[in-house]
């Protein structure tokens, strides 16, 4: 669960102040926008002329991650990377975080210290500023809140529901690595439990098991877009996976979509990976989610400014609503696109 066995410090030895100072020292101001960080009543924060985004995100041990193979240091980063994500998706630049975590007395001070260790990796590598947070004890279980904050320009800012028909679908990154990365790690769970000698190589997994524990959000989109000279008119990050973002966009935008199944962007691992575990890479990439790309909607008249782009793939464009939504495969049938992405209260996943 985690990495250092040597000590044990219990969080009632710290204190709650004294575990807030010590988990936080490291971290410094790098935003302007940050006047007061942590270290009184409230941080204080100026934004002169920008629009503010603000995010929140809950992620429960049992319901969202599992410690039995999720190091503390990479969780406390994916957390980070969770709600960047969504800040992301609204077309604009991050900058803050709270971070509050509710943890058991089986979790002693050198676990917290991981923890936060990947939330400190994850705010010098996105250059975001954690400014306040809270910590309390749990009677089981980790609990991690994050609230992220950011900043973007009012004409910048995009929400999920400017899409129009005959708008381009197009999606960054590859789809449903993470997906496959889970389960590899849960077979080799399996095989520990029924032999606990056993080591597993994840060599041949390398990439798909990166992007299961140590997923990036894409802080370069929102540059890029802007680089291009483009606009997108609607946008959302994928956290359920494709089908169930293009249906959020379809009904915040009142439009129809045609998503078309070849044009789906993976990564040879994950097709080699859906070969072995005799799953369907494109249901996987409809349905896996975890995968943090950001999927918008863009004019056609901009399609020569992102054509060439490694990062972005047209995979579809928008119709009128009553048209519906629909994947075309590639023996070119017309299925509707269904909502299967995961479910908090259901399949352990989450919504937003
Ligand atoms: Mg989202």
């Amino acid at each position: 669960m985690f990495d250092n066995k040597e000590s044990r410090t219990s969080l009632s030895e710290l204190g709650e102040f004294g575990l807030i100072d010590h988990l936080t020292k490291f971290f410094d101001i790098k935003q302007t926008s940050t006047k007061i960080g942590i270290g009184d009543d409230a941080a204080v924060l100026n934004f002169e002329n920008d629009e503010v985004v603000i995010t929140t995100d809950m992620l429960v041990e049992g319901v969202h991650f599992d410690l039995s193979f999720m190091p503390l240091k990479h969780l406390g980063y994916k957390a980070i990377m969770v709600n960047l994500s969504d800040v992301y998706a609204m077309n604009a630049e991050a900058t803050q975080v709270t971070v509050s975590i509710a943890a058991s007395n089986r979790f002693p001070v050198e676990a917290l210290e991981e923890l936060y260790a990947g939330i400190l990796l994850a705010s010098k590598t996105y250059n975001i500023d954690v400014v306040g947070g809270d910590t309390t004890s749990s009677t089981s279980g980790l609990v991690i809140s994050i609230t992220a904050i950011g900043r973007a320009k009012k004409e910048a800012i995009t929400t999920r529901s400017g899409a129009k028909p005959n708008d381009l679908l197009v999606v960054t990154g590859d789809l449903g690595a993470a997906y496959m990365g889970l389960q590899v790690l849960e077979r080799e769970k399996q095989v520990f439990k029924v032999n606990p000698n056993s080591q597993p190589d994840l060599e041949p997994y390398t990439y798909i098991v990166e992007r299961q524990l140590k997923p990036e959000a894409r802080k370069d989109i929102p540059g890029l877009l802007k680089a291009l000279e483009v606009q997108p008119t609607s946008m959302i990050d994928i956290s359920d996976g494709l089908s169930s973002e293009i249906i959020h966009l379809c009904k915040n935008s009142k439009v129809g979509a045609n998503l078309f199944e070849e044009k789906i962007p993976l990564d040879p691992a994950v097709i080699s990976v859906c070969e072995e575990f005799n799953i369907d890479s494109t249901t996987v990439s409809l349905s896996g989610g975890e995968d943090y790309e950001l999927l918008f909607t863009i004019d056609q008249k901009d399609f020569e400014k992102i054509k060439a782009n490694p990062n972005l793939t047209v995979i579809g464009h928008m119709t009128e609503e009553h048209e519906g939504m629909h994947l075309i495969t590639r023996a070119n049938q017309k299925i509707p696109i269904q909502s299967r992405g995961w479910n908090s209260f259901t399949d352990a996943k989450d919504e937003e």
